[in-house]
């Protein structure tokens, strides 16, 4: 810990003294833990940041560092950063109500916010534990990720994984998720905004990514940017790699999937292009984008005829297998996979939302029996979609 009580209850906070004041400090004073007012000693070398550990740990409740050089840096450097904004912040606030210590603790009006800065991959369980803890004594979480856990792969993707997945942010203001991360080294601070899951391992995104310096904290709520590069790159190659696809071998739930496909007499070569869409909370499915939009489209609406009513419910009923039961504390728990992609169908005409849980079809599916089609058919869709989407930005921003 960076931070530790004199004898008089003095706060000392070791990253802000100099070497040489360190070691004064270290030979006339004794040191406390703020938490369990155990005695604790200053550690301090050319390899480490100068911090405070505890003498017998046995009796305190917190956890001690162990998390290096690059999360003490980090955590310190955003603590400077909320201070020189003159903003209400504490450091390794102890929270003891719910026996916890959280990097950074700050108040912004009447809103009491935790800061993690997490950069070791810790088990899910515990995300998930420590955020709810915050959550049930009315403080929000934001988990800022360390830039090490970022896997970049092109201007607008990353790879993700259920660790990843985890630190997605959801506001209540905003209908995107987001991810945070931060380098130390680099000072650089990166927003990943409009995040959309498009395969198991893959997701893109808008980056934005500033100096610490040049940004204020409200500034990490301001994600809604212009989509029409992410869709216009990204978006287009993840559809045309999945409308030509060929898989090598099939096993397991693609395998079915084809079988099913075989069955209802068409190929992913012919799907109508409304199948494969961007859906926002993808993440809470357990299958691919592909499989289950391709079963909505092909099991609910294709068979009946125009004017005729389907149900939400229905859909949810068939699919309650495939919806993930983890929780996912930070993001909306409204936040529906199912519902948003019937949304989607609804804005691009296909069919018309009549209650809260109905939805009449309105236009046939277009089948394609030429490649050519199918190809040219996507890039149509892609401009509908993006007339849609940038329609609700400005709704939102
Ligand atoms: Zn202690």
């Amino acid at each position: 810990m960076l931070q530790a009580k004199l004898n008089n209850g003095k706060l000392i906070t070791l990253f802000e003294f100099s070497k040489q004041e360190i070691e004064v400090l270290r030979s006339d004073h004794v040191f406390f833990c703020p938490v369990c007012k155990g005695k604790v000693i200053i550690k301090s070398g050319s390899k480490i940041i100068p911090h405070f550990a505890h003498q017998n740990r046995k009796n305190c409740q917190t956890h001690e560092g162990g998390e290096g050089v690059y999360h003490e840096q980090g955590k310190i450097m955003l603590y400077q950063w909320l201070i020189k904004q003159g903003l209400d912040v504490a450091l390794e606030q102890y929270i003891s109500s719910i026996k916890q210590r959280c990097d950074i603790f700050l108040r912004v009006g009447k809103k009491k916010i935790a800061l993690e800065y997490q950069c070791a991959r810790i088990p899910i369980n515990e995300i998930q534990k420590r955020t709810g803890s915050y959550l049930s004594v009315g403080i929000q979480p934001i988990w800022i990720l360390g830039a090490t856990n970022l896997k970049r792969t092109t201007k607008h993707s990353f790879k993700v994984d259920q660790f990843l997945l985890q630190f997605l942010h959801q506001f209540q203001d905003q209908s995107f998720p987001v991810l945070y991360f931060f380098d130390p080294h680099s000072k650089l601070f990166t927003i990943i905004g409009n995040v959309f899951q498009i395969g198991k391992r893959r997701m893109i995104g808008n980056f934005i990514i500033k100096k610490l310096d040049s940004m204020i904290f409200l500034d990490m709520f301001k994600t809604s940017v212009d989509s029409r590069e992410l869709f216009l790159t990204e978006w287009r190659k993840a559809k045309y790699q999945y409308r030509m696809y060929q898989p090598k071998k099939l096993y397991g739930t693609e395998l079915s999937w084809y079988n099913w496909l075989y069955y209802k007499g068409t190929h992913r070569e012919f799907l109508p292009s409304i199948i494969y869409l961007p859906i926002s909370s993808q993440y809470k499915m357990l299958t691919s984008l592909g499989d289950w939009q391709s079963r909505i489209c092909l099991e609910f609406i294709d068979p009946i005829p125009i004017g005729a009513v389907f149900s939400l419910n229905s859909c949810h009923f068939q699919f309650r297998k495939s919806i993930s039961t983890d929780s996912f504390p930070l993001v909306q728990p409204s936040a529906d996979p199912i519902m948003e992609y019937l949304h989607l169908l609804a804005a691009l005409g296909i069919i018309e939302q009549v209650s809260e849980h109905e939805f009449r079809k309105s236009k046939n599916l277009h089948h394609y029996s030429h490649i050519e089609d199918a190809l040219k058919g996507d890039e149509e869709l892609l401009k509908e979609l993006l007339n849609i989407f940038e329609t609700k930005y400005e709704h939102d921003s």
